[in-house]
């Protein structure tokens, strides 16, 4: 083969230098942190090191390792934590020492977010990359305000532009700042395409405008502002070439925030969604024990709540170190009904049995119930369908519904320590033998409490949740009874722990029937719709 049929083959990588890890450039995404993409959590799960800035949730932190080294690189506001070059660095530095790392960065890592100034610093040195592409804020705080990009009645084009603000030439070490300075030529920007969406643009908005128009673009074009797009505090000011500079003061827009220029921002009108709910906005405390509390804050911030989590009780082996548990388990066989009442009582199960070597055979000819939706759902998860599930979750209902008569028969309920006794009581009333056998041990955890305090003092939170009567008796232990102002909606996820709430902490606003996450949040959206509490910030 000559050298001119040669197929074109790009340069082979500079090479490894001695098993460095691979740098994962991820993009995290505008801030919703259901806009992460699968890749991307993929690559979060097996970080050694994890190197972020604040445009990146927080939660997005929970998809790594616990043991994972965590490096805020920055910016807060004006003061910049750590500047391009020492990120660079860092990044080699935990890479040439065999490290696993995740560079995560907002939006997509090559849109304005010097994610290539680091690349090629990797590919300088021989340091195998991946990049992860993000949602961009130009066109997802766009979609979260309710503006479409492109619409075939107003736009067949849209450009990405930077607003170049003073932070960016900072930000850019000093190099990239002049040159790109230079290459600004307005004339070209004004007529890149119908819409126009500017990153960085906030302080240089007065240029942009005149610029803009200076160049021809009418003044009575549409333009929108959307500060902190898809976050809980999303907010969004429009108006038009001519106005937008004063409309923005008016409303102290800041950064980070685009600023979307033409006919497309007028459907903002009709498509709004995201920031219309009765949910957006409102600060919601989440008490529940630490493993569970992700699945109603995620669904509180689909809503565009801000879920602020306070663990209230953690889960920790029972006093006895599982003695009576494994006891029970090694006579599984000998009972008519195995019966769970929460998500916990299940993996705590099914690690014992694991422990010992067994698995879900040993169950045998028993029967299997699950008390509550969670714990249907952890027993579906392990291959198990429950022999009976209640329609409704609490202990009077179960023992109404039950399939069977109970007289003569056993019972083992695996579950927290400190549960009600309703159930096993009632069981043995009618003749069962019932073996109630701690599984787990809920314990007080007090970490974050002094913050909660100081929120609800200054009025900051607009509901508090309680998804059973365990995290109301934790929440007054560690936050204390006297403090919840008026203003902020109490939530209680069923009647017994609406009772709860009622006798050590006060008279719920909401107390969900379904008994479950879902019902919930539905009681809340319901009760918020009906009357606004704290005025969004
Ligand atoms: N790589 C990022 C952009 C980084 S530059 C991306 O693809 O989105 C930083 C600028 O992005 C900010 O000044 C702001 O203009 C914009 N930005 C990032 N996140 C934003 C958000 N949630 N809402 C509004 N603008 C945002």
């Amino acid at each position: 083969m000559s050298e001119e049929e040669a197929p074109p083959v790009p340069p082979p990588p500079a090479p490894n230098n001695g098993g460095a890890g691979t740098v994962f450039l991820v993009g995290a995404g505008p801030g919703d942190p259901g806009l992460l993409t699968l890749a991307g959590r993929a690559a979060l799960a097996r970080a050694d090191v994890v190197v972020y800035d604040r445009l990146a949730h927080p939660s997005l932190l929970g998809h790594a390792p616990e043991r994972a080294e965590r490096i805020f690189v920055g910016k807060e506001a004006q003061r910049h934590a750590l500047p391009q070059p020492e990120i660079n660095a860092l990044l080699a530095e935990r890479a040439q020492s065999g490290k696993t790392v995740v560079r995560l960065k907002g939006g997509d890592p090559f849109v304005f977010g010097r994610g290539g100034e680091e690349a090629e610093y990797l590919q300088k040195r021989g340091i195998p990359f991946v990049v992860v592409p993000g949602v961009t804020s130009a066109i997802a705080a766009a979609a979260y305000a309710g503006i479409p990009v492109t619409h075939r009645d107003a736009a067949s084009s849209f450009a990405v532009v930077t607003g170049h603000e003073r932070d960016d030439a900072r930000e850019s070490g000093g190099r990239a700042a002049g040159g790109a300075e230079g290459r600004r030529r307005w004339d070209r920007i004004a007529w890149a395409a119908d819409t126009l969406v500017f990153l960085m643009g906030v302080e240089a908005l007065p240029e942009i405008a005149a610029r803009l128009m200076e160049n021809g673009r009418e003044p009575t074009t549409p333009v929108a502002l959307v500060e902190w797009g898809t976050w809980p505090r999303q907010r969004v000011a429009v108006g038009t070439l001519a106005d937008i500079v004063e409309v923005a003061r008016a409303e102290k827009i800041k950064p980070p925030a685009v600023t979307i220029v033409g006919e497309v921002v007028r459907w903002r009108e009709a498509l709004r969604w995201f920031d219309t709910g009765p949910l957006f906005g409102k600060r919601v405390l989440v008490t529940r024990a630490r493993e569970q509390a992700s699945a109603l804050s995620e669904q509180l911030r689909a809503l565009g709540a801000e879920a602020v989590e306070f663990p209230t009780i953690r889960i920790e082996p029972p006093a006895d170190g599982f003695a009576a548990l494994d006891e029970a388990l090694r006579r599984l066989q000998s009972y008519d009904w195995v019966v769970f009442t929460s998500a916990n009582g299940v993996s705590h199960v099914w690690e014992r049995l694991a422990q010992a070597g067994r698995d879900a055979r040993s169950f045998g000819t028993a029967k299997i119930a699950a008390i509550g939706a969670a714990t249907e759902a952890a027993l579906r998860e392990r291959g198990i369908r429950p022999d009976f599930v209640p329609t409704e979750f609490v202990a009077e209902a179960v023992v109404a519904q039950f399939p069977e008569p109970a007289a003569g028969k056993r019972f083992l309920i695996p579950r927290a320590v400190e549960a009600r006794e309703t159930l096993p009581d009632t069981w043995r009333a009618a003749g069962a033998t019932v073996d109630v056998v701690p599984a787990y041990r809920t314990v007080l955890e007090t970490e974050g409490a002094a913050q909660v305090r100081e929120m609800l003092e200054n009025g900051a939170l607009d509901v508090i949740t309680f998804t059973s009567s365990s995290t109301v008796r934790n929440f007054v232990e560690a936050v204390g009874s006297a403090v919840i102002p008026s203003t902020t909606v109490v939530a209680a996820i069923g009647p017994i722990t609406a009772q709860t709430c009622r006798e050590i902490l006060r008279e719920p606003d909401v107390t969900a029937d379904a008994y479950t996450i879902d019902g919930l949040v539905q009681a809340l959206s319901t009760r918020l719709s009906l009357a606004p509490t704290r005025e969004a910030p």
